[in-house]
């Protein structure tokens, strides 16, 4: 093939996305919802048909949220001829300033909606959350109760979070572990599944954020506000480059608003000890936590990976053994926690997260801390020098050491 025919192919593809009109099928047991789309991969979501009224069916606000980072990632220009929100639809330039501000290796585009409106039919009234048993939903969620604006509904979703392999088990999984832990307080989990993991080109830390938001604005029928439980409290002197979409949630979030619907960060300002100290006063807490990244089926903790251990830790330090017995298995962690300590310690050395576990051990330690932490510098300085064999076991055998 000739130069010509190379680059007939490179520009025949991909110079444009037009986003046409919502799609949705109806099924006995499931509603499938996507978009007619030219230029671009389909995004899909099914939901089970009994949440049918919380579907938004009259703009594609979901699938403008997902299809500018598409396009910002593609470098193509975006068209909407399907309706979409007026006021969100306005703040799509300064959406793209955020997306690049975290990703550089985005593209400006140009998006042009020609059917931007702000009356719209219907117009719900649902307060909603994601809620997945771990310490930030919980916190959310009692946070709620508390101040006297409960949720009315919680969404569970599978965007790319639940890894790659067996995604559907480990989704229904977890799914049954979240509802287990939901039990002791009223408000429906919703399921909601999508094929985004497979259409976006970045990866699921970038863009959870969008993600998961395009999953509350595909349920804007219902729902008129939510709270999304961000786990980066933003301080102006403490910017450091990072890919995590966390890191800018508190300028995008404000930003993803339409005549319906709204969302906002919750949980900002609280530490993770501060937050498992309030849990564990509030009546509802039951003591069912999940927080575990292993893609374990049945979904339970296993006890030794790093979100695993920072929770078992502070809970241990905390006095909270009840909950470990409840969500963990409690001689095993017994057997294993002075190893954990030494593992987080090393680790808090070079690890913003693990600092607050750090500084918990260090502070019930008191004087004999002078004593310890020379050892532990000197393994963290040792430890990005260590051979690669030996790395791979400690991580498969001993991944708490780590
Ligand atoms: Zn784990």
């Amino acid at each position: 093939m000739g130069w010509s025919v190379y680059l007939f192919l490179f520009w025949g593809r991909n110079t444009v996305i037009v986003l046409k009109e919502l799609k949705i099928t109806k099924k006995p047991d499931v509603i499938e919802v996507s978009a007619d789309v030219d230029g671009a991969d389909p995004f899909e979501f099914q939901l089970p048909e009994k949440y049918d009224a919380f579907l938004d069916d009259e703009s594609v606000d979901a699938f403008l949220l997902l299809y500018t980072w598409h396009a910002m990632e593609l470098g193509v220009p975006l068209e909407v001829a399907a309706p979409v929100s007026a006021k969100f639809a306005g703040n799509l330039d300064r959406i793209q300033k955020v997306f690049l501000s975290l990703c550089p290796a985005l593209r400006k585009v140009k998006i042009t909606c020609v059917n931007a409106r702000s009356v719209w039919r219907r117009q719900g009234s649902f307060a909603s959350t994601g809620f997945s048993g771990g310490v930030d939903s919980w916190f959310t969620t009692l946070k709620a109760i508390q101040n006297g604006r409960p949720f009315d509904c919680f969404l569970f979703s599978s965007t790319g979070q639940h890894g790659v392999h067996q995604v559907e088990e480990v989704f229904q999984s977890r799914y049954q572990t979240a509802l287990y832990a939901l039990s002791s307080v009223s408000g429906n989990l919703m399921k909601l599944e999508s094929n985004i993991d497979r259409v976006l080109r970045h990866g699921f830390m970038q863009t959870h954020t969008i993600r998961n938001l395009a999953c509350a604005l595909l349920l804007q029928g219902k729902i008129r506000s939510y709270l999304y439980s961000s786990a980066y409290d933003f301080i102006p002197d403490k910017i450091t480059p990072s890919s995590d979409m966390a890191t800018v949630e508190y300028f995008l979030l404000p930003l993803i608003v339409t005549e319906r619907f709204e969302a906002k960060t919750a949980g900002l300002g609280a530490s993770r000890t501060e937050k498992l100290v309030y849990l564990s006063g509030r009546q509802e807490f039951n003591g069912k936590l999940y927080v575990c990244t292993e893609k374990r089926i049945p979904a339970t903790n296993c006890g030794t990976c790093f979100k695993c251990r920072r929770t078992l830790l502070l809970l241990a330090y905390l006095g909270l053994d009840s909950v470990i017995e409840q969500s963990f298995d409690y001689p095993a962690f017994k057997k294993r926690k002075w190893a954990m300590e030494l593992g987080a310690l090393v680790a808090a050395e070079n690890s913003v997260p693990e600092y607050e576990v750090a500084d918990i051990i260090y502070r019930h330690w008191g004087s004999r801390t002078r004593i310890v932490k020379p050892l532990i510098s000197a393994l963290a300085a040792i430890k990005p020098h260590t051979p690669t064999s030996l790395q791979w076991r400690i991580k498969n055998h001993y991944p708490y050491l780590w």
